[in-house]
């Protein structure tokens, strides 16, 4: 028989939340609105002496999913955050010096009987993409190349109605943002910082944390949002990491605000440098700017010359210094506690997937939420998949520095000449055998976007996939020409990105700006 909750009282009572950055109040903000009806007590603990990381500002699509589900209005949210749009990302100097090519968000093109649009792309280019290249096929890379952005609009087979988008925001402002809308459900945020962590003699659960002023606060399930230093996952249950340093060796950011420049362009920037790359993020009033580095492979200071060399206006705040080791907990889930953001893992914010991994988390602890028998099968799933989901995105990562012809560097020539995942090697091959690419078991990053990268960072596949044989080379030179002529057209109906912004969502506070 079924046992009803009623009877056995084993449902979660309260969920405490260990921080307060990105990860803290996205947890808080979401659980509050989908554990309805006060399914149970939700409590957030923060420490402003401590503060947050405070960087982790260009998100991908899936963020609009997340703010649906939170009934965000979108408008309200850019304005507060002093957001911008996004529509991919381009990468400068990565497979040769002086090369740039955009990954943009949604398809390349249409498939055609059947078959990918890459595989009539490989059949019509054969091997030169200098002239046309697979971004005069994406409405996303055209329209950000021309500083262009709308909304999808109602307008049947037309790109313009499959326009994928994501933001770039200001990390602060957010989570300020979702605190507001946490507590506006019940949230209760406690400020104070975490001493000490005590745990059940009797198996090592956590049953309370202690503050600085002697507060105990107790919970039956435990959210550890701490950053990097994984005060409960990793100081308290010790679940262990996997250090993927030897595939990832970039160990440092230097992070670096400078004024906002024109034209306001809907994508990041991403360029590669000597031991790592530089990131350039516009805002609405800024523009956030980033480099990343190897310590194995330059110094602190020379980093910090090449960032404060390149930026596209004077700096308007001093550089922050940030250190991280790439990879993830042995345990995302140990116990009562589940670790979310920078406690759960790393990832180099190349294709800014942390915020992605935050959100994921969270629904997939949804999917599996406990009771205080915290059944040790589910534990298992949520770990595993949670596993699959980080070693993709870290093979996708890898891609961009292993398929590079630059050797001009000793980093370059490491990362070029390094091992890599089995994952990873087979994914090459295939696409070096017929250009075929598969996307596995629901990873993250899908055929257009491992397109992107390989044929942006100058891999080439021997033949093109036989199956678009099904079209002679004329009708496959017609309909890709339709296909990019649809493109320009459709790109020439998009408004500038700024205007856009202007007319929809500025924010109100910018004057000077
Ligand atoms: P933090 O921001 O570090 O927050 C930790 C919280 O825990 C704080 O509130 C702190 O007060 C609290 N805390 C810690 N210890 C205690 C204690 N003892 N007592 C009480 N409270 C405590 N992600 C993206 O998606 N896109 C990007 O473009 C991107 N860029 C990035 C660039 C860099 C250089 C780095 C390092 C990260 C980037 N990220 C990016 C990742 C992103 O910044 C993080 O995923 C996100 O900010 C979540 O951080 P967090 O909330 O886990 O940790």
């Amino acid at each position: 028989m079924i046992e009803s909750y009623d009877m056995s009282d084993r449902r979660i009572r309260k969920v405490l939340i260990v921080g307060g950055g990105t990860a803290g109040w996205m947890a808080a903000a979401t659980l509050s609105k989908l554990l309805k009806n006060n399914y149970c007590d939700i409590e957030l603990v923060e420490s402003e002496t401590i503060g947050t990381v405070g960087v982790g500002e260009a998100t991908i699509p899936q963020i609009g999913t997340f703010n649906r589900t939170l009934g965000i209005d979108e408008n309200d949210f850019i304005r507060r955050t002093k957001a911008t749009f996004k529509l991919g990302i381009e990468f400068e100097n990565w497979g040769r010096i002086g090369d740039k090519y955009i990954h943009p968000f949604g398809p390349y093109g249409l498939d055609m009987d059947g078959v990918s649009f890459h595989a009539f792309f490989l059949k019509h280019h054969g091997e030169d993409y200098t002239v046309d290249t697979p971004e005069q096929y994406s409405l996303q890379a055209v329209a950000a190349r021309q500083a262009r952005f709308m909304r999808p609009v109602n307008a049947g087979n037309s790109p313009l109605s499959k326009i994928a988008y994501a933001f770039h925001f200001d990390a602060t402002l957010y989570a300020k943002f979702l605190r507001e809308e946490a507590e506006s459900r019940g949230v209760a945020r406690h400020e104070g910082m975490v001493v000490s962590v005590n745990q059940r003699p009797e198996d090592g659960f956590i049953r309370s944390v202690t503050l600085e002023d002697d507060r105990e606060l107790e919970a039956d399930l435990f959210i550890d949002c701490t950053g990097f230093r994984g005060l409960l996952i990793e100081g308290a249950l010790q679940a262990g990491y996997h250090d993927w340093s030897h595939w990832l060796p970039a160990d440092r950011a230097i992070a670096v605000p400078c004024g906002r420049v024109d034209p306001l362009i809907p994508y990041t920037r991403s360029i590669a440098r000597d031991a790592g790359w530089q990131w350039r993020i516009p805002l609405q009033h800024r523009t956030g700017n980033g480099h990343v580095f190897s310590s194995h492979f330059t110094s602190v200071e020379a980093a910090q010359d090449i960032l404060m060399n390149n930026l596209d206006a004077a700096p308007t705040a001093e550089p922050r210094y940030l250190r991280f080791l790439t990879g993830h907990r042995k345990s995302f889930w140990k116990k009562n506690c589940v670790a979310l953001g920078l406690s759960a893992g790393f990832l180099e914010p190349l294709e800014s997937t942390s915020i992605h991994l935050i959100q994921s988390g969270i629904a997939k602890l949804l999917q599996m939420f406990p009771d205080r028998d915290f059944s040790q099968v589910n534990i298992d799933r949520y770990n595993r998949v949670t596993t699959f989901e980080f070693e993709r995105i870290r093979d996708f990562i890898i891609l961009h520095y292993h398929a590079t012809e630059r050797e001009d560097s000793e980093f370059w020539r490491y990362v070029k000449n390094m091992e890599i995942p089995d994952y990873l090697a087979d994914k090459i091959a295939l696409f070096e055998s017929y250009g075929r690419i598969f996307r596995e078991n629901e990873e993250l990053f899908n055929d257009t976007s491992w397109f992107s990268v390989m044929i942006g960072q100058r891999l080439r596949p021997r033949m093109y996939d036989p199956v678009a044989e099904v079209q002679s080379p004329q009708e496959t030179a017609e309909r890709i020409a339709n296909i990019r002529s649809v493109i320009a057209t459709s790109a020439d109906h998009m408004p500038l990105h700024a205007d856009f912004i202007e007319q929809n969502c500025k924010a109100p506070d910018l004057e000077g700006v």
